[in-house]
């Protein structure tokens, strides 16, 4: 059934201090950025019972930056349509670009945040693959102060994280990436469709070493440490292709069916390995 929005407050802060503030004395709350995804929950009545807040007018959250040592800082605001249109994004995290531009329509892009895919937590979320496979840091703040959380560690099991309910996420980092960046995503569709396997990869050309992640496959995003190693210790495709196997653990659900994901993340595994070199 439908949740209510009757009952809820809205609480709008000007600040992100105050935002933390209020995390701390008003909580629980519900961070609510673009909607995107807690008005689908809100329809299923799948929402737990909490105020909302809204952290929409913070601009402060949507900087692109780039800081020293080539870092580049994307705040948790930032939409889809602003990554898209960032030249800093274009220029060192291309497939960033790659993966917001697939994701939902312009109407989802223009509201949707990196942040929330992020908060959001489902293996199905199409930035985090890249964010996984270029070795992110997650920011997090609360009144206690700042973690900065690698994106490996940053999912615990399906939809759980360690942000703590009085935490916002408030930028992600990732490091200058050397070599080629490669994004694929397989859905039903070619827009509002979420995926059935999506993938990213870095490097692998001129003896560097590969970084692949993968999502639809597992409880959470994964990073696919001996995959890498089998590719880059020059182990035949077919043979990195069988460990890949035992780093997945697709199920059927509503969009695929476990066979055909493991058979799609092999042939993805392909693409990326046999388009090196290839502009
Ligand atoms: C029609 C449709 C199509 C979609 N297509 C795709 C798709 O192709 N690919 C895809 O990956 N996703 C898709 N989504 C899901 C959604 O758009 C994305 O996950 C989006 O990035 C969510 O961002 P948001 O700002 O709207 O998050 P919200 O809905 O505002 O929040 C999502 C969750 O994150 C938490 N949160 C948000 N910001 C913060 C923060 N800064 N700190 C802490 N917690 C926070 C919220 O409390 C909530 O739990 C689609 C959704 C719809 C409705």
């Amino acid at each position: 059934m439908p949740g209510s929005v009757a009952n809820r407050r809205l609480l709008t802060p000007r600040s992100l201090r105050d935002a933390l503030r209020m995390l701390d004395a008003e909580g629980p709350l519900t961070p609510m950025a673009g909607c995107t995804d807690l008005y689908v929950a809100l329809n299923f009545g799948t929402l737990r019972e909490t105020n909302f807040l809204n952290l929409w007018e913070l601009d402060e959250l949507r900087r692109i930056t780039v800081r020293s040592g080539g870092v580049l800082s994307i705040g948790s605001l930032a939409t889809y349509t602003d990554i898209i249109h960032s030249r800093l994004v274009s220029t060192r995290l291309p497939m960033l670009v790659a993966a917001a531009r697939e994701v939902g329509g312009p109407q989802i892009q223009n509201r949707g945040t990196i942040g929330g895919n992020i908060a959001n937590a489902s293996p199905a979320g199409d930035t985090l693959p890249v964010l996984a496979a270029a070795d992110a840091v997650v920011l997090v703040r609360s009144l206690r102060g700042e973690r900065r959380v690698p994106f490996s560690e940053f999912y615990v099991g399906y939809r759980r994280s360690v942000l703590e309910p009085d935490e916002l996420i408030t930028a992600v980092e990732v490091p200058a990436v050397k070599g080629r960046q490669w994004f694929r995503k397989v859905g039903t569709r070619a827009a509002q469709a979420i995926s059935k396997i999506v993938m990213a990869g870095v490097g692998g050309e001129r003896g560097q070493p590969p970084r692949i992640a993968i999502g639809s496959v597992a409880p959470t995003v994964v990073r696919l440490p001996s995959t890498e190693a089998a590719l880059a210790s020059g182990a035949p495709l077919v043979e990195a292709q069988r460990v890949l196997q035992d780093e997945i653990a697709p199920i059927d659900d509503v969009r695929s069916t476990a066979e055909y994901r493991r058979r799609v993340a092999a042939n993805l595994l392909a693409s990326f390995w046999n388009e090196r070199g290839r502009r």
